[in-house]
Parts: structure tokens; sequence; C-alpha cells
């Protein structure tokens, strides 16, 4: 499957709503952001299970910036698909949804915003909603990916 993970609320903090992994102050001084504890375990495991991942933001971060990010915590991924190409697409599609996983061919999308859950009923795509709050997000992803296969 093409899972596409959201970035604010779901992998980075937006404030401190979760713990996140290690990073060092070199890092810190490059603009590496924080990314939530269990990520990169998380991220990899369904790689390991044949899925791709990619990143499917509503953010107008820079796509190398998020890729470096992500690859400073070991964490290699597919696509990025930020606000400026997802406006564009949605507006092309006549789409009036925040998100649509797939008009990028994504089949799961994974987000923290109960909008977006919302918007999945909705539209009918795949969405799978993780409070930002919950200590056993990486359980809860994959149990609920369980009842989507
Ligand atoms: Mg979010």
């Amino acid at each position: 499957m093409n899972i596409s993970f959201d970035l604010d609320g779901t992998l980075i903090p937006k404030e401190e709503e979760f713990e996140t992994e290690k990073r060092s102050r070199i890092a810190k001084f490059l603009g590496i952001e924080k990314i939530r504890k269990g990520a990169r375990e998380l991220i990899i495991d369904l790689q390991k299970h044949n899925h791709n991942i990619h990143i499917y933001t509503t953010s107008f971060r820079n796509k190398i910036k998020i890729r470096i990010t992500l690859q400073y915590y070991g964490i290699r991924i597919g696509r990025i698909i930020t606000q400026t190409e997802n406006q564009k697409k949605l507006k092309i599609q006549c789409i009036s949804s925040s998100k649509y996983p797939p008009v990028f061919n994504f089949d799961l999308h994974i987000d923290d915003s109960k909008g977006v859950g919302i918007e999945s009923e909705r539209y009918n795509f795949k969405a799978i909603i993780i409070d930002p709050t919950d200590e056993n997000w990486i359980e809860n992803v994959k149990n609920k990916m369980k009842n989507i296969a």
C-alpha cells in the first residue's frame, strides 16, 4: 500500500503534545525538526511489510528540509506532497476537501486532524486519525490497519 503521513501533530509536534526522539545540538542548530517518539520504528516496520511511505502535509515547508529532517532520524520516504502541490491539484480536480489522498495515489492516510477524518467519510478515502496525545499510537495505527486490510 501507498501510505501517507501528515506532519504537524502527527509526526512533528506543534507544541509539546507528544514525546520526541533525541536530537543533537548540532541537528537543532541545522534546523532539523523534532520528531515523534516511535515514528522511525513505525515507518521502518511498515516498510518491512512492503508498504511505501510518503508525506502529505498542508504545510508549505521546503521538501528538501523535510527529507533531511527525516533522514537524520534514519527514515527514508518516497514522495512528499506539500500544500503548494496539494492546492493546485485539488483545485484542478474541483475537490473542496482539504486533503484528498487518492489524487496522489495514496491508499491510506494517517493524520491527527478530526476534520480530515470527517472528509475521509464524506469523500470516501481511507484514513486513520491518531490523537496527538495517544501514547499507544503505534499499536493503534497497526490495529486500525488490520481492520482496513
Ligand atoms: Mg496535522
